[in-house]
């Protein structure tokens, strides 16, 4: 009787907590993923809508669980930015996007430019800076085809982000504010950093033609943007009505699945050569 009430004691326990087990062992997997090489980092094409052209592509990474399969960033990369392991990952991000952009400028794309996230503890690290230098030297890779997204949360500090952003701009890379107008901040005081881009969140682009009130934010964050020489990119673009509203507003850049959704190097890479032989 009483080992009886002690198993289901324990079997309720281990119940109540196996979202916390999950995530233990998921966190103590991507200990390993990236000597084990299962991570990967995807690109999502821009296209700049007055040339009609892919201008840029997103890093964006991803995850290949032995036994999972794929792991989605928005649930690995909380844990890698809780646990620290974000700092070693983010590096190889940094690396292998630059090495990659430099390879297909020899290949022949030659003004194509690469955005990558930039996580919050990467943001506060000492070493950013020369990271990014030493990244940019060894693809030797130009500054100005990197493009580094942070959020807006990250420049809440303004003295510290005006610093930093400021050492980076000097570096030459360009940098873009991610998820624009889900954070706090204001373009009031976006105009004092020292940035190149905004990217609309698709939280509101996904509404933008049945919502007004996400419209009008839309066209308004368009506007001031252009007031302030800022390069406008929408994300989340999937519908061809959203890009029609995008395309009236005169908003610079798209990002979305109606017009790629986020692909591996080795696929990008054969749909440039077949692009070639036309
Ligand atoms: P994000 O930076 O806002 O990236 C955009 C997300 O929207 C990506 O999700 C992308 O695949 C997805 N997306 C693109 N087009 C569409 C569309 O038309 N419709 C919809 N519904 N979604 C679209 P993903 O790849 O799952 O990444 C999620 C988040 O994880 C990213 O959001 C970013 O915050 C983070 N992340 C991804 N890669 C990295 C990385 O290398 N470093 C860091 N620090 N964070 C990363
Ligand atoms: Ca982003
Ligand atoms: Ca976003
Ligand atoms: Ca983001």
């Amino acid at each position: 009787e009483a080992q009886n009430e002690f198993s289901r004691y324990a079997f309720y326990h281990y119940d109540m907590d196996e979202q916390l087990m999950d995530r233990l062992v998921l966190e103590h997997d991507l200990h390993k993923a990236l000597d084990k090489g299962e991570l990967y980092l995807y690109y999502q094409p821009q296209v700049n809508l007055r040339e009609g052209r892919i201008v840029s592509l997103e890093a964006l990474i991803r995850w290949k669980h032995p036994e999972r399969g794929w792991v989605s960033p928005g649930e690995f990369i909380p844990i890698a930015e809780e646990t620290g392991l974000i700092v070693p990952i983010g590096e190889w991000v940094l690396r292998t996007a630059c090495k990659q952009l430099k390879h297909w400028h020899n290949q022949g794309f030659s003004d194509l430019s690469v955005a990558v996230n930039l996580s919050t503890r990467q943001f506060f690290q000492r070493n950013l800076v020369d990271l990014v230098e030493d990244s940019l030297k060894k693809a030797n890779l130009p500054p100005r085809y990197l493009e580094l997204e942070i959020t807006e949360s990250m420049t809440m500090n303004v003295s510290y982000a005006t610093d930093i952003l400021a050492e980076l701009k000097r570096l030459g890379v360009r940098i873009a504010i991610d998820d624009f107008g889900t954070g706090y901040s204001s373009l009031y005081y976006l105009k004092d950093l020292p940035i190149d881009c905004v990217k609309i969140d698709r939280s509101f682009v996904r509404h933008v033609r049945t919502n007004k009130h996400d419209a009008a934010l839309i066209a308004m964050i368009i506007s001031i943007a252009k007031h302030l020489e800022l390069t406008v990119i929408a994300e989340g673009v999937e519908q061809v009505d959203q890009l029609e509203f995008l395309w009236k507003e005169h908003c610079h850049q798209v990002q979305g699945y109606l017009f790629s959704p986020p692909a591996s190097s080795e696929r990008l890479s054969a749909e440039y050569e077949e692009l070639q032989q036309q």
